[in-house]
């Protein structure tokens, strides 16, 4: 997916964390509920995404750094997505469909379906280029685009694409598909540069899920559909829930009578100042005016999308005043 917003903003995330010695951890886990802001991708099919990252109380958690969720929308009646030809650098994409099927090329040469409960993984070190077009076999349009930033030592890695379908896992009150990083005994295969989890866990009508979690990790929770309780607090469609670090286990419940459906994100909180803009990041401002510069002016360091119907998307214009940084909020407590 391509990161349109008329006026992308610079964010620079992971600034150097705060300190608050003297306050008291609470006892309880504590939730921080990120809401969703409505992002029209605009082009000719006008697909509305719901974005919990980045956000301004929040730019990453672990490494992941743009959380959209979308869907499910009718296909014939909103055109679906037709994202065309457009480049990537310093990340990994994350497509994850709950129903759908995508069609993905890439300037590796990859030509993939993405489909539900499959995971397609790009990385877009030094640079890439791809497309994503809906198909016309599926109906209903339903899933997330997510992204992870590459640290520095492999932010320039080469060009990459994975596929894998993790089995589903029974689990008491759950099931669950573990497609990055490890939980409940199931291990993904899928190589990342830095430790991630992402699965997606859907909860039974009125069940408790006990998770065991990397006390290192931080963890989002993002509701698909349904309501859920992560710790003590309720989350509701579309929302994210943010846990610090330092928590063994993880408690989700679902006190209706109808299934949740949510997305598990996790991962040590990501120390490193990025700046992202559009769909680059880097982590200067020259960093991003080279990657544009290099796609504005067509150079082989995204390559070519061979096989997408239609031109390919230009970069909007940079912002010509002073970059104002963003970062994650202090870290609470000590650690
Ligand atoms: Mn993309």
């Amino acid at each position: 997916m391509s990161n349109v917003e008329t006026e992308p903003a610079v964010l620079r995330c992971g600034e150097p964390a705060g300190d608050e010695r003297g306050t008291p951890r609470p006892q309880l886990p504590r939730v921080e509920v990120l809401a969703p802001r409505e992002v029209p991708l605009g082009g000719p099919r006008a697909m509305t995404v719901r974005r919990t990252l980045p956000q301004r109380a929040r730019t990453l958690i672990g490494a992941w750094c743009f959380v959209d969720h979308y869907g499910p929308d009718d296909v014939a009646a909103t055109s679906g997505m037709d994202v065309p030809p457009h480049p990537h650098t310093g990340l990994q994409t994350v497509s994850w469909l709950f129903s759908g099927e995508i069609e993905h090329r890439d300037s590796l040469g990859s030509h993939a379906l993405v489909r539900r409960g499959e995971l397609n993984l790009m990385t877009g070190g030094h640079g890439i280029a791809h497309s994503e077009v809906s198909t016309a076999r599926a109906t209903v349009l339903h899933g997330v685009q997510l992204w992870v930033a590459l640290p520095e030592a492999h932010r320039d890695a080469a060009r990459d694409f994975q596929h894998h379908i993790p089995d589903p896992l029974q689990l008491d009150g759950a099931e669950a598909r573990v497609f990055l990083g490890s939980l409940a005994g199931a291990t993904s295969p899928v190589r990342t540069f830095t430790p991630l989890l992402g699965a997606e866990i859907v909860l039974r009508p009125h069940a408790t899920a006990t998770l065991a979690v990397d006390r290192g990790f931080e963890h989002g929770l993002l509701v698909d559909h349904g309501h859920v309780r992560m710790a003590d607090t309720q989350l509701g469609p579309a929302e994210l829930g943010y846990l610090d670090t330092g928590n063994d286990t993880l408690t989700l419940t679902n006190a209706s009578d109808k299934t949740a459906r949510t997305l598990l994100l996790g991962g040590p909180p990501f120390e490193e100042e990025i700046v992202m803009w559009w769909n680059f990041i880097g982590r200067s401002h020259d960093d991003i005016l080279q990657a544009r510069t290099a796609w504005q002016d067509g150079t082989d360091r995204f390559g070519t999308v061979e096989g997408y119907n239609g031109d390919r998307l230009p970069a909007p214009a940079l912002p010509n005043a002073t970059i104002k940084p963003r970062a994650n909020p202090p870290r609470k407590g000590t650690r």
